[in-house]
């Protein structure tokens, strides 16, 4: 590698950013290449003209795979590394060197906007899983990056926002997952979320870069901002992070120029990131070519697909169908969701659906739309959908989340369906022929109607093959074995932090804590629609014979049914009498397994290295003495064996007022409540709309400051509901993305189009100083 003295101060700072939207800064005569970082985590997203983060722009054709959310419900370790291999080959293909995924933040609260592209409400499932896609992506000497790290719980004000949340939930919730992709996935670069943890931007948060995610874990290779997201690039580089994306026209390089030359930041430190970044650069850049099958991909797309399926309900084993009349309704059969919005958006090398699937000779009698995607209530549609469903024996009804609803950038405002969805639903049950319905969409749903269907089938957002996977699953010739990787509510209000997400205008309060997901709902007895882990099959498993030695359990399971199919064995454990609040039991194994119809096998299933762990507010991590029940179960609520065995551990006191904190309602908590376990002063929850604007305020702030500031939100709010009127929800979303910047964020991303002083006069501006900045502005420009 070039030493550290062949490079001049300046060349060092500009290594520090990209040399433009995609790619890291070269330099030709000192032999240092440029590699390419490209999105995304369930598809390549490779721009080959106009760049941008949002998915605006085409990229290049790419195998869409099932996103995250649909993944993990598949459960399936080895699937997982076939998925990211296939990922890696096609990022390879590409010359590109580091693909931005897999996403690793978990569901705290179902109305994530990008809850579609996370795996779980639970950390030990999203980091196997997510381990096992780095190691597949990886496999072709691509670097997988996982992100985004951390506590990125909502799209909401996601550039400034200050996610507060206590330690033992930042360790055991939100940091557990990187834990292990670091650990056990080996991931070789990771990207900081916008977002502050606790106060401190986490690109430049020395508690979770340094002393967690280097010293404490051992990573060590390449940490980079996400989009734009850098703020103090000096401060960044004190904690850790090598690399901003995109460029900034070498603005920040200035910085860290000047940080060295006035004293602010050692020399030492800069070099010691350019090392590592070189080192990177060294190892993953791309010399040698590979193919790619497209064909097999799309092939592992539908497998993948298929396998993530989750059977919620079978009255009268309506499912599978054999040759009965049945009629196909609803938009969503004919023009797939089949994956969310935003930077993560894949142009799919090809496109299937369920209606060019079926045929007469299944039974087909029609398709009818039923419904206006983004609109309201059409009594044609639904007449002709009523009239057609009237000559079948079933009703297929395809219904679920539109585009817009699950977007990079937005949070959804509810967990309804849309209204116009329900409303033809409810016709089509007063006709009495059984319906069947098939649901897209990324996260829970309220599912008012559950009582009177007779099958529910959830694809969830299911990739490019889609419509054949839903095909195979509804006649039998693949049998479903997906279980979902997060709670079904019955209703919203059930949530936790269901009063108090996405938190106000500064910070989100983690009041919760760590019960969140079945944590919460197991724990408190909340009734649930359908609980973790839960998923039906067209065949039944039974449990025999546990075994528990050092660090696994081992257990016989016997289909005994008369079809072949998969199980998905869980292993939860719980801690019999406990000195600190623990929930009931968590997941710390599981395993997938297919039998033949009367086959038995013994599964051994490998437990987490925190299998017995609680995260301490005051001692850290511990392993708790006692006893403890290992329950092994087909779902978090059909536990089938369940053994006590004793651990050796520790024995350790609690404050008793932090259990007590436990013992209210967690939906009523206050911030005042909250401060009760927090370590620190929390600050207010408000903007402060007083202060003058500077560049952490987002431009929505602006309203509160002057004329011009009101006009310009005035403009982009109306820019928004004409967007939406036009059906364009994704656009309408994008809308909303630029009032939630920042105006460091708007500069920087500018790609030094618009620098600092120029940003200075904007906000001068929005201040109600208006004609004063329009000339900053202008005499800046000029001498750009
Ligand atoms: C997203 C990242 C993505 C990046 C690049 C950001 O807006 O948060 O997940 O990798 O853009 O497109």
């Amino acid at each position: 590698m070039i030493s550290m003295r062949k490079l001049t101060l300046e060349e060092k700072a500009s290594l520090m950013s990209g040399a433009n939207f995609w790619n890291t800064q070269g330099i030709e005569d000192k032999d240092i290449p440029s590699i390419m970082l490209t999105d995304g985590p369930h598809g390549l997203r490779k721009q080959g003209g106009k760049a941008d983060h949002l998915g605006l722009h085409k990229s290049l054709p790419a195998t869409c795979f099932p996103t995250a959310a649909t993944l993990a419900n598949s459960w399936n370790k080895e699937l997982l590394y076939r998925v990211g291999k296939a990922l890696g080959t096609e990022a390879k293909a590409e010359k590109v060197s580091v693909l931005l995924g897999p996403g690793m933040n978990i569901k705290r609260n179902p109305l994530n906007g990008r809850n579609f592209e996370y795996f779980s409400e639970d950390p030990y499932l999203s980091g196997i899983l997510s381990s096992y896609m780095i190691q597949g992506i990886q496999a072709n000497g691509v670097a997988a990056c996982a992100k985004h790290f951390a506590v990125n719980s909502q799209e909401l004000h996601r550039m400034t926002v200050d996610e507060i949340v206590d330690k033992r939930a930042l360790h055991e919730m939100y940091l557990e997952s990187f834990r292990l992709s670091v650990t056990y996935g080996k991931v070789a670069s990771i990207m900081t979320a916008y977002n502050k943890v606790n106060g401190v931007y986490a690109n430049e948060h020395p508690y979770l870069l340094t002393e967690v995610l280097k010293e404490s874990w051992g990573f060590d290779g390449l940490i980079v901002t996400d989009w734009g997201g850098n703020n103090d690039r000096v401060a960044a580089l004190k904690a850790g992070n090598q690399l901003e994306m995109p460029s900034t026209n070498g603005m920040t390089d200035q910085d860290i120029v000047m940080a060295v030359k006035n004293g602010s930041l050692d020399e030492s430190i800069l070099n010691e990131r350019v090392e590592e970044l070189l080192k990177f650069v060294e190892t993953y850049k791309v010399e040698d070519e590979v193919e790619v099958d497209y064909e097999s991909h799309h092939k592992l797309a539908l497998e993948a697909a298929a396998d993530s399926i989750v059977l919620l309900k079978n009255e009268d084993d309506i499912l599978p169908l054999s040759n009965e009349k049945f009629v196909v309704l609803g938009d969503f059969a004919k023009t797939p969701r089949y994956q969310g919005a935003g930077s993560s958006l894949i142009n799919p090398k090809k496109l299937d659906n369920f209606l060019e699937k079926v045929s007469k000779k299944d039974g087909y009698v029609g398709y009818e739309k039923a419904y206006h995607r983004y609109g309201s209530f059409s009594k044609r549609l639904l007449k002709k959908a009523v009239q057609l469903a009237k000559q079948s024996d079933r009703i297929i009804f395809f219904m679920g989340l539109d585009e817009g609803s699950e977007a990079e950038g937005v949070d959804r405002k509810h967990m309804r369906l849309p209204e116009n969805q329900l409303m033809v639903l409810n016709e089509l049950l007063k006709l009495s022929i059984p319906v069947i319905v098939v649901l897209s969409g990324g996260a829970p749903v309220e599912l008012p109607f559950n009582e009177k269907i007779h099958g529910l089938v959830h694809g969830y957002l299911s990739g490019q093959a889609s419509g054949e996977a839903m095909k195979k699953v509804l006649w039998g010739e693949v049998n479903p074995s997906g279980k979902l990787a997060e709670s079904y509510p019955l209703v919203y209000e059930d949530v936790p932090s269901s009063f108090y997400y996405p938190g106000r205008e500064v910070s989100s309060e983690h009041r919760e804590s760590i019960f969140f997901g079945y944590r919460y709902f197991d724990t408190y007895g909340v009734e649930v629609a359908y609980p973790f882990g839960f998923g039906l099959s067209y065949t039944n498993f039974e449990y025999s014979n546990l075994e528990i030695e050092d660090g696994s359990v081992k257990v016989d399971i016997t289909n005994v049914g008369s079809v072949s199919g998969s199980e998905i064995v869980q292993v939860y454990i719980g801690k019999n009498e406990s000195k600190i609040v623990r929930p009931n039991k968590e997941l710390k194994g599981f395993e997938k397994v297919y039998l033949r119809p009367k086959e038995t096998k013994t599964v051994s299933i490998e437990l987490s290295d925190h299998a017995c762990m609680v995260y301490h507010p005051e001692l850290g991590w511990v392993c708790e003495k006692g006893n403890y029940t290992i329950h092994v179960a087909s779902s978090s609520e059909d536990i089938r064996i369940s053994r006590t065995i004793n651990m050796q551990g520790m024995d350790f006191d609690i404050d008793e007022k932090y259990n007590e904190y436990f013992n209210q309602d967690l939906r009523l908590l206050k911030h005042e409540n909250f401060q009760e376990i927090m370590h620190y002063k929390l600050p207010g929850m408000r903007w402060n709309r007083s202060e003058p604007l500077g560049f952490n305020h987002m431009i929505k702030e602006s309203r509160y400051r002057g004329r011009f500031g009101r006009l310009i939100n005035r403009i982009l709010e109306d820019v928004h509901h004409l967007l939406y009127f036009l059906k364009m929800p994704i656009a309408a979303n994008n809308v909303l993305f630029v009032q939630n910047l920042p105006y460091r964020g708007a500069a920087r991303m500018s790609a030094g189009k618009i620098n600092m002083e120029m940003m200075e006069a904007l906000i001068m501006m929005s201040e109600g100083k208006f004609f004063k900045g329009l000339w900053l502005y202008i005499k800046e420009w000029i001498r750009k």
